[in-house]
């Protein structure tokens, strides 16, 4: 079984051809990280654009790094969502071009689902059911994953990610963003005292598995502001000692407190789903964000006081990549799910089933009412 797995739900342009085994045969990414620093997010237009640009270079070079050609596929495997439909749609063009060629079953791919089952490829022990927290740019979601495609969520954000707090975080601090705001500040917090900065941690009134980080992330601003440090105009690069020490120490008390309110949701999370599933052992922890060091760490405290084993891909399956798209069209192929190839005469400017709002699986309604 051969897979390729296409991605381009947000800034990200990434293909790979991965065997049914597992094994990883080709893995290619193209980033929009000039687009991001000049326009200091993600414009759909531009992104839609970029994407246009690279898909077919993308893929074809997924297929010619795994010395495969498209008739040796099996399906073709693409992300329908969530994410920007413009975007969305160059993929599931590309993917729909080649299944009407080369006649091949097409497996649409739920992005978050994506970042969860990769962490099945990287270690082949781990059944569901089993706890997931899924951290990235736009989500921050707990799920207990009962099996493929059944999810509950037990927790997700009620405004910000806790990537998107990082990022603007990171813009605000000055930081050189161009390999990604979330790294950038990872790296100054090191430099930082974590305890420097009062910052309150969110929603601990609450006691559900929710997520705030706007709240947070104001609380950064003001922190800047307040200390007279004109970060939007001098780059770290160029600021004196001092500064950059306070600069650090921001960082650094931004990470402590981001990551505690994490593991705070992670703590309940785990009790609530012990509670429905006593038989899980593997706390998997994916999406961009979990390729910090800081966070890993801290998740793997968690993982370990309450017995079970914590899952963390490598950091380049835990960005955004085409392998976990092709892994996840591999799981879902196997077990009978996936479309048809395209009809021989499918037009080319044909409205395809797209998803950009797509939850992961039922809300868990029962501990939200016993968290009141
Ligand atoms: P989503 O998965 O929600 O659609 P996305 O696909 O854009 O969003 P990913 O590629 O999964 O997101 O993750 C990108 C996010 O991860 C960014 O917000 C980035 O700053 C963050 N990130 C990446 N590396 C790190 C790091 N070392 N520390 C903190 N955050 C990081
Ligand atoms: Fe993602």
């Amino acid at each position: 079984l051969l897979m390729l797995g296409i991605e381009t739900s947000c800034d990200d342009t990434a293909a790979a051809v991965v065997r049914g085994d597992g094994e990883i045969l080709s893995q290619v990414v193209s980033s929009q990280e000039d687009l991001l620093v000049r326009w200091g997010g993600v414009a759909p237009k531009m992104a839609e654009e970029a994407h246009s640009l690279a898909i077919d270079q993308v893929v074809q070079k997924a297929l010619d790094d795994a010395n495969v050609s498209e008739n040796d596929l099996s399906a073709v495997a693409v992300t329908v969502g969530p994410g920007l439909s413009l975007c969305l749609r160059v993929g599931v063009h590309k993917a729909r071009k080649i299944a009407k060629s080369f006649r091949l079953p097409i497996v649409g791919v739920h992005h978050m689902e994506a970042h969860a089952l990769v962490s099945r490829l990287v270690n082949k022990d781990l059944d569901f059911p089993f706890l997931a927290l899924l951290i990235s740019g736009g989500h921050n979601l707990l799920v207990l994953a009962h099996g493929l495609g059944q999810y509950v969520q037990l927790g997700t954000t009620i405004d910000d990610a806790i990537g998107e707090a990082y990022d603007k975080s990171a813009r605000w601090l000055g930081l050189d963003i161009r390999k990604g705001g979330g790294p950038a500040l990872e790296q100054l917090a090191l430099e930082g005292d974590p305890n420097a900065v009062k910052f309150s941690v969110p929603m601990r009134q609450h006691k559900d598995c929710n997520f705030s980080y706007a709240g947070l992330k104001t609380q950064v601003r003001l922190a800047i502001e307040s200390r007279n440090i004109s970060t939007d105009d001098i780059p770290i690069s160029s600021a004196t000692r001092d500064d950059r020490q306070i600069r650090a120490n921001i960082a650094a008390s931004f990470q402590r407190v981001a990551v505690l309110h994490l593991e705070e949701r992670c703590q309940r999370a785990v009790e609530w789903a012990l509670k429905m599933e006593p038989s899980i052992k593997y706390f998997v922890v994916s999406g961009g964000v979990a390729s910090n060091q800081y966070v890993r760490t801290h998740l793997n405290q968690i993982a370990e006081k309450n017995g079970l084993q914590l899952v963390c891909p490598p950091p380049r399956l835990c960005t955004d990549n085409g392998v976990m798209i092709a892994w996840t069209g591999i799981e879902h192929f196997i077990a009978g799910r996936f479309d048809d190839p395209p009809a021989v005469d499918e037009p080319d400017d044909m409205q395809y089933d797209l998803r950009p709002r797509w939850p992961l699986g039922e809300e868990y309604s029962e501990g939200r009412s016993a968290s009141r």
